[in-house]
């Protein structure tokens, strides 16, 4: 292989390094309106159980209502019916239910009462849950004007670092950026690495005296036969 430049190698690894880290910020910067999203759905879930809850205790108070009305209507033909009693039992027998009906009809109504009672009071809850609501989505949008900052911050940065790589590859010959761009993108995090106490650093092989001689000359490039990185010393 011909003569390589570990300094530009180790240049262009440093960049690497950057922006990698860069990339990895740039995708953990939606987390930060996270806990936001979170509090957001969990108002919205608690809204929706309140109405439904609030819906339910409509209907209810609906049913008791038709059900006065029902039974109003068989204490009237019920009266109209002791008109014509054939006797006294029969007359005896219909003014009890009338009397169960009358009964019937007022714990009825007392359930109404107590109801219309609490209407009110779950009224009052969704309107509270419903501001909830709007104060965690005005927090979200400011957490997400947050990311988005934080992206746009990023980005710029990535635009500098992307430009200074095509600097620093541009001082590598190819064969040899092939090869490092080849390892980089098979590890996804580094293509060179040091050898340390005769073992690849990045990946532990034990590294040959002849390969530890040619890394240590720079003039030749050495890759770890394991892992593939370009070693140097
Ligand atoms: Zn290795």
């Amino acid at each position: 292989m011909s003569e390589f430049s570990l300094p530009a190698i180790q240049t262009l690894g440093a960049i690497d390094r950057s922006i990698l880290s860069a990339e990895r910020r740039l995708a953990r910067a939606p987390s930060l309106a996270a806990p936001q999203q979170a509090r957001v759905a969990e108002a919205k879930k608690a809204l929706e159980e309140l109405k439904a809850k609030n819906n339910q205790a409509k209907l209810t108070l609906k049913q008791l209502e038709s059900s006065v009305r029902v039974k109003e209507e068989e204490i009237g033909k019920t009266n109209v019916a002791l008109n014509t009693a054939k006797s006294n039992d029969e007359y005896q027998t219909l003014l009890r239910k009338i009397d169960r009906l009358k009964q019937e009809v007022s714990d009825t109504e007392t359930q109404i009462l107590e109801a219309f009672e609490g209407q009110d009071g779950r009224d009052a809850e969704v309107k509270r849950y419903e501001a909830r609501l709007k104060e965690q989505e005005a927090e979200l949008k400011l957490a997400l004007a947050r990311v988005k900052a934080e992206e746009d911050e990023i980005n710029a940065e990535l635009d500098g670092l992307r430009k200074q790589r095509e600097e620093a590859a541009s001082a590598i010959q190819d064969d040899h950026l092939g090869l490092y761009d080849k390892v980089l993108s098979k590890t996804k995090d580094s293509a060179i690495a040091q050898i340390v106490n005769e073992n690849c650093a990045a990946c532990g092989l034990r590294v040959r005296p002849d390969q530890i001689s040619q890394a240590r000359g720079e003039k030749l490039i050495v890759t770890c036969t394991s892992c593939g990185r370009i070693l140097h010393l």
